[in-house]
């Protein structure tokens, strides 16, 4: 079975109360796991958080101080959409290292699971949209630096567009960037993509399905990539808060399927991570979640 990488603290941040961030469903993902789908606790990794001289090596070394020392201004951190906390810096900087962590994993043993991931929306100077640091690109420079990498897809389901993943990459001819998202659905100023597919509210599983197929045929022919970097966002699921998709739970199964499957068929190696949902209700949000688990073969 594949490895899965989990720390505790992917769930602990004390929030606000009505904070719409649902903080829980990582424990609760990894709960799921072992309580009901009798995962053992030996198949999980505990990543240790990225060094912070790493992370100033790639992103903007400002932002990034001002970052982990509170310093950024109200506006920015109003941004990100967190309140600053040195909880939030150790949290982020552990989540990020478990993306990198499942990049590694991945080379090793061809699929490898993040249970949290996917902050899409940071950008080199800033953050915005409960990212703060894009762990995806950090994992695809981690896989190329293996001797056997040379081009790295960055395959991104997730419904909001992956605008601060679509930017950092748009100079690095080795990492190609997809964003499968809803139209009109935050970022509304939308960054360029090596291929964007902008999805119309309402969308349901069978133009999605097809849209994802095709996305993921011309992606793999196109970039000629030796690994990939999944986002297995369930925002565009039917009852999510934040997506205008209405994808069934049997949708988000079947679409984790067609990545897990084309990567399989063509034998090059997958980190996946688990991406955006917003939904209240936890225990349902799990379950949507936890279809990416079903795909991988994980249960
Ligand atoms: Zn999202």
């Amino acid at each position: 079975m594949c490895p899965l990488v989990f720390h505790p603290i992917y769930s602990q941040l004390d929030l606000p109360e009505r904070h719409r961030f649902p903080i829980q469903k990582y424990q609760g993902i990894y709960d799921a796991l072992v309580n009901q789908h009798g995962i053992s606790e030996s198949h999980f990794h505990t990543p240790d958080a990225i060094d912070v001289e790493r992370v100033k090596r790639v992103f903007d070394p400002g932002y990034i101080g001002d970052l982990v020392a509170g310093k950024l201004d109200p506006k920015a951190m109003r941004r990100i959409g967190f309140p600053w906390s040195m909880q939030l810096i150790r949290r982020t900087l552990t989540a990020v290292g478990g993306t990198v962590l499942t990049a590694e994993l991945a080379l090793e043993h061809g699929t490898a699971l993040n249970l949290t991931g996917g902050y899409h929306h940071a950008f080199a100077n800033f953050g915005s949209g409960f990212c703060m640091v894009n762990d995806l690109y950090l994992a695809a420079l981690r896989m190329l630096e293996s001797e056997h990498i040379d081009r790295v897809l960055i395959f991104d389901c997730d419904v909001h567009q992956g605008d601060g993943t679509a930017k950092l990459a748009s100079n690095n001819p080795q990492v190609f960037t997809v964003s499968i998202h809803g139209e009109k659905n935050f970022p509304y100023r939308k960054q360029v993509s090596d291929m964007d597919f902008n999805l119309a509210k309402g969308t349901t599983d069978a133009e999605y399905l097809d849209t994802v197929s095709s996305a993921l045929q011309l992606a793999m022919s196109i970039s000629q990539a030796d690994a990939v970097i999944y986002d297995g966002g369930v925002d565009v699921h039917e009852n999510d808060d934040l997506g205008h998709l209405e994808i069934s739970t049997q949708g988000v199964l079947e679409r984790d399927r067609l990545v897990f499957e084309a990567c399989q068929r063509q034998g090059i190696p997958v980190a996946a991570v688990i991406g955006g949902g917003y939904q209240r209700d936890i225990p349902a949000l799990v379950d949507v979640h936890l279809q990416l688990f079903r795909a991988a073969g994980v249960f």
